[in-house]
């Protein structure tokens, strides 16, 4: 079978569809639209093995092992590959070693960004398109129209990024404080970075509710908030005490930090494959749909397996858009039930914590 693919979007997802789609119509061209020269995501991930295992066409050739052996040999730990394992990977570490097979594998890639889907179907008449461009698709907005995705939220984050002039060891040696942690009101997790000239980074997220979150102002992670005073009280008296777990105050945490706000959501778009002048469409990765991003890759990588088994299939867009609540009902139920446990979690912490109140006068409400 001979077919000209045109993918929009050379993200781990488009890179993956495209290494899929070369080995399973070896005869086929397969085309990337990519924006920018370098990858512009830069954060780790965690990837379970078995999503690049799951429906995807493993020919255990030398290109295959290369990629496995540079991916998984990089990861923390240094995991070996099998499909029950899970790696650590920065973003950088897996497009390029992705783009570098995807190359060898004789996929094409050229730097430009798409506007229009007419321009992309004019100057490839011949071709099947597969958009792999994010979450932000405008592309997708253009194929199935202004309400294309359908979203819930799970959780309402804030989250504190800073630097602090104290060591890794000292820092984990501090945070086992768990009577502090105790005392916060709402749920926080922290994560301290590798440190860098005397100086390590923090990121402290409190899992806020809906009224919380919304008195908070605007703040992407673009355009962060700067000091703490805009911030609701219980919000500043959650970060003073989280403060208190390293034996800092506030204001330390603001000389190099910001606060931004973040949802959880579990989204999907309307369809995920439609016809656009006698075109066949199809979306993977976060075009497609996007879970919390502790899991949105994997459940990226899965999809984009699956899709390229499908385009065997005689009348692949109705068969992708069967697919769709299968995939979509098996990520959602576990996103959610995560979230559920997480909930279940909160309520014993808070139970504690209002026993802890009563016992000791520790907090007041
Ligand atoms: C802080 C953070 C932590 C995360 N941790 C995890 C994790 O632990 N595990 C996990 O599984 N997932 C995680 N994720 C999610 C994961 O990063 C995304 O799900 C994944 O990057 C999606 O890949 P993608 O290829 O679908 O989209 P993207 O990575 O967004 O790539 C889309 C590509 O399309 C290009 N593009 C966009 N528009 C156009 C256009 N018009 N023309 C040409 N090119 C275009 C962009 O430049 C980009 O390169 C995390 C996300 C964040 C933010």
């Amino acid at each position: 079978l001979s077919k000209n693919f045109v993918i929009v979007g050379g993200g781990p997802v488009g890179l993956w569809t495209a290494i899929q789609l070369r080995k399973r119509f070896p005869n086929s061209s397969v085309f990337i639209y990519e924006r920018y020269q370098e990858y512009k995501r830069k954060h780790v991930l965690k990837i379970q093995h078995s999503s690049m295992f799951f429906g995807a066409c493993r020919q255990h050739d030398e290109l295959d092992a290369k990629f496995f052996e540079a991916v998984f040999e990089q990861s923390r730990g240094k995991t070996k590959y099998t499909p029950l394992a899970k790696s650590f990977i920065s973003t950088s570490s897996i497009e390029s070693n992705l783009k570098q097979w995807a190359l060898s594998a004789g996929v094409e890639i050229q730097y430009e960004t798409i506007e229009t889907l007419d321009d992309l179907v004019t100057r490839n008449p011949d071709s099947e398109f597969i958009l792999a461009n994010g979450a932000h698709s405008s592309l997708r907005t253009q194929l199935l129209g202004d309400d294309d995705i359908e979203k819930s939220d799970l959780q309402h984050i804030l989250e504190l990024k800073t630097r602090v002039g104290k060591s890794l060891s000292q820092l984990r040696s501090t945070r086992a404080n768990g009577a502090v942690k105790g005392r916060l009101k709402h749920l926080g997790f922290e994560y301290i970075g590798r440190e860098d000239n005397a100086m390590t980074p923090l990121s402290f997220r409190l899992f806020v509710d809906q009224q919380t979150y919304s008195q908070v102002p605007e703040a992407s992670f673009k355009s962060p908030i700067t000091s703490p005073d805009v911030l609701p009280d219980c919000v500043q008296e959650d970060l003073s005490m989280y403060a208190q777990l390293h034996d800092f105050n506030l204001e330390t945490l603001f000389e190099h930090g910001q606060v931004s706000k973040l949802q959880l959501s579990v989204y999907h778009a309307k369809a995920f494959a439609a016809t656009y002048r006698d075109h066949n469409f199809y979306l993977v990765g976060d075009c497609a749909m996007g879970v919390p991003y502790f899991r949105a890759l994997n459940c990226g990588l899965v999809l984009g397996s699956r899709l390229t088994s499908i385009l065997h299939h005689r009348s692949p867009v109705a068969m992708y858009n069967r697919y769709k609540p299968v995939h979509q009902y098996a990520e959602s139920m576990l996103a959610k039930s995560k979230n559920t446990a997480l909930n279940s979690y909160d309520e014993l912490r808070k139970l504690y914590r209002r026993e802890n109140v009563k016992r000791l006068g520790l907090v007041n409400d």
